[in-house]
């Protein structure tokens, strides 16, 4: 790689970017500081739902009474981070792949 590291057009907002790297897509910070935002807002969405779900599950098998709460609920809180997880890195490549409205700079 024989790029100038540290300038480059961005290739989602086009501006022309110093002072900062670029991504391995070529999109500068603030561009993807949006889809970073903005995934983390969606992936929350499914994440709740598996969780909800999961809540479902163990009150419909009654495990709710269960002296292994602790093991379900720490077992829930994993699920829900790990479907958080998931639908952000879903959701980041969706955005991204779709692009976004260049932040206003300045
Ligand atoms: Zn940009």
């Amino acid at each position: 790689m024989s790029d100038a590291p540290e300038s480059f057009d961005c290739r989602n907002c086009g501006h022309h970017v110093a002072g900062e790297p670029a991504d391995h897509h070529g999109w500068c910070k603030a561009c993807r500081t949006v889809v970073v935002k903005r995934s983390a807002a969606w992936a929350v969405l499914p994440a709740v739902v598996v969780v909800a779900a999961y809540i479902w599950l163990l009150t419909y098998f009654g495990l709710l009474d269960s002296i292994f709460i602790i093991v379900w609920i720490a077992l829930g809180v994993a699920l829900g981070w790990v479907a958080f997880k998931v639908a952000r890195r879903v959701f980041f490549e969706v955005i991204r792949n779709r692009g976004v409205k260049p932040p206003t700079t300045n």
